[in-house]
């Protein structure tokens, strides 16, 4: 059995959605965000750190909002950024979103940290590629998430993060592994996410 997200224990609410992260928030807290591409997993990983299956939407039809929502727990928000690596993006909207990514990694004071999700099964995407080097440029705390783990094996999931790891340069045991169809790993990241922000980690 999995154990429980301590972050579920936590009230959380929705603050808003805003058509650009440099919104200011009231009252300013950590924010940890969450980037990853379209239909990785973001709004189901989200919904179920919190506890709140319906809290962030979870869409069949990928990257159609590009809005940035909120969500506000006691200590800390976390931002759901949209997802990129739209197929049908048109070229405007990919420079768009750089811009907008570049932007909220390089200038945001309040932010603490960024979880970065892949899809296991994947490699990474020339869009991930790049997002891998914002992140590397902006210097932020990164906790890099596989998702979707429970549509692999157990042999084949540690293989996969591996392989994972390596093509993008990180130690072996880096990636945090999680399925919000299982629970995998969720309680673990949850942990993460609360220390950093700045909170307890609750063994
Ligand atoms: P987002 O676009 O990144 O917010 O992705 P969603 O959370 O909307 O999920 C995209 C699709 O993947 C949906 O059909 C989800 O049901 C499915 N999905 C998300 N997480 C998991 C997971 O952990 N396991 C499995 N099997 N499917 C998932």
């Amino acid at each position: 059995m999995s154990r429980r997200s301590a972050l579920q224990a936590l009230p959380v609410e929705f603050t808003g959605s805003y058509p650009d992260p440099a919104v200011r928030l009231d009252p300013p807290l950590p924010e940890i965000a969450f980037v990853g591409r379209s239909n990785v997993g973001k709004s189901s990983l989200l919904n179920v750190l919190v506890g709140r299956p319906g809290l962030a939407r979870v869409s069949g039809t990928p990257g159609k909002t590009a809005l940035v929502n909120v969500f506000r727990l006691p200590t800390f928000y976390l931002i759901d950024l949209p997802g990129y690596g739209f197929a049908r993006a048109s070229k405007h909207a990919r420079s768009g979103y750089r811009r907008l990514l570049r932007g909220y990694l390089d200038g945001r004071t309040t932010l603490a940290g960024v979880v970065w999700l892949l899809d296991i099964r994947h490699p990474p995407s020339a869009d991930d590629v790049e997002m891998q080097e914002l992140l590397a440029a902006s210097g932020r705390p990164t906790l890099v998430v596989l998702t979707k783990a429970d549509k692999l094996g157990r042999a084949a999931r540690t293989a996969r993060a591996r392989e994972l790891a390596d093509a993008l340069g990180l130690e072996p045991d880096e990636p945090q592994v999680v399925s919000s169809v299982s629970g995998d790993g969720i309680a673990d990241l949850g942990d993460s996410i609360l220390a950093a922000a700045g909170g307890e980690e609750t063994a």
